[in-house]
């Protein structure tokens, strides 16, 4: 069976990343959009999502692509329409909303994936592994990129429920909560508010492995110049650096592995296969340590910042 798609909010990571990875990908087809201010090429186009629902009666799955502040009624309108559902990250704006979809998708019967494109990484299956035979020491994390490269027009990002810079942040901590094999706690935060926003453009979190090994992470959304997305691991048997977002790994300062990204094939790969076999795919690891550091992080007001 090939599942028949409908896409929510064609914006930035709608145009990147789905609309090629659906395209190469077999056992899914996109056959409508429902976008208020834009239209896809070659499919139905709706300007909302009830629109595209009474408008594509044999729709299997909607894939929602819309800032997370208003993903929790559109996910739970296209559930209760007995449709599959793919959540961009993060999959909701709260824990709470998160956990509702989940209880109302095995209701329903259908498939809810909350994707982690970060966890598609091409180097995090090798760290995982590398990982899961060493006793981890400590764990530094450094988040840093540049908001106004990576986020022009957006201003949902800076409001309540978009996260600020844990909007980046929260896929270092899904390639942190796969790799590590214990759970992970938060001790304390840090978090870096503009005086003219909602959100925080840096954060620095102090977290631990049950076992107690220290983890450090800074994000920062002020970074120009090259940019930062790395994970560095020491264990009593060597070290680990996984960079670029996940896609290359050194062991011991030798480069093992780089790829080119190719994390949203991968998880439209995983999305059909859920679908074939009836399951729910939500590990909301990711998004309670966010929650957390919003619940205990202390907030230090800084300078105003124009995005
Ligand atoms: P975006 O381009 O600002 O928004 C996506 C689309 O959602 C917009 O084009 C808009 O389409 C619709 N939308 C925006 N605000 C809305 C609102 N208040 N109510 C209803 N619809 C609204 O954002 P994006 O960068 O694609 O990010 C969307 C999601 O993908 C976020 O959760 C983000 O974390 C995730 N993501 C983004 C990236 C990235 O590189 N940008 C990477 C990975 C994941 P219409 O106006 O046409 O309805």
């Amino acid at each position: 069976m090939t599942i028949r798609a409908g896409l929510l909010g064609l914006g930035k990571i709608a145009r990147d990343q789905h609309l090629p990875a659906i395209e190469k990908t077999a056992g899914i087809e996109l056959v409508a959009v429902a976008s208020r201010n834009a239209q896809g090429e070659g499919v139905n186009n709706y300007p909302d999502l009830d629109a595209m629902l009474a408008g594509e009666g044999d729709l299997d799955a909607v894939i929602l692509c819309q800032p997370p502040q208003v993903r929790y009624a559109a996910a739970r309108q296209a559930l209760l329409a007995g449709k599959h559902v793919f959540l961009e990250k993060p999959p909701g704006a709260t824990v709470s909303e998160v956990d509702a979809l989940v209880t109302l998708a095995k209701a329903q019967g259908v498939t809810l994936y909350a994707s982690w494109h970060s966890r598609y990484a091409a180097a995090v299956a090798q760290a995982k592994a590398w990982i899961a035979e060493r006793a981890v020491r400590s764990i530094d994390i450094q988040w840093r990129e540049d908001v106004r490269h990576w986020h022009p027009g957006q201003p949902w990002i800076w409001e309540p429920g978009g996260f600020g810079v844990f909007d980046p942040g929260i896929n270092a901590l899904s390639i942190l909560t796969e790799i590590v094999p214990e759970p992970v706690t938060l001790l304390s935060a840090e978090l870096d508010v503009p005086e003219n926003k909602q959100a925080p453009i840096g954060a620095a979190l102090r977290m631990a492995t049950a076992s107690g090994a220290a983890i450090d992470a800074v994000f920062d959304w002020r970074q120009t110049g090259p940019q930062t997305w790395d994970i560095a691991v020491e264990t009593e048997q060597g070290s680990l650096l996984l960079s670029e977002g996940g896609n290359m790994l050194r062991l011991d300062g030798e480069v093992q592995m780089k790829a080119p990204d190719e994390e949203y094939p991968a998880m439209y790969r995983r999305f059909v296969d859920l679908v074939a076999g009836g399951a729910i795919d939500v590990d909301l690891a990711p998004l309670r340590l966010v929650a957390d550091a919003f619940l205990c992080g202390r907030h230090c007001p800084t300078a105003t910042f124009e995005d």
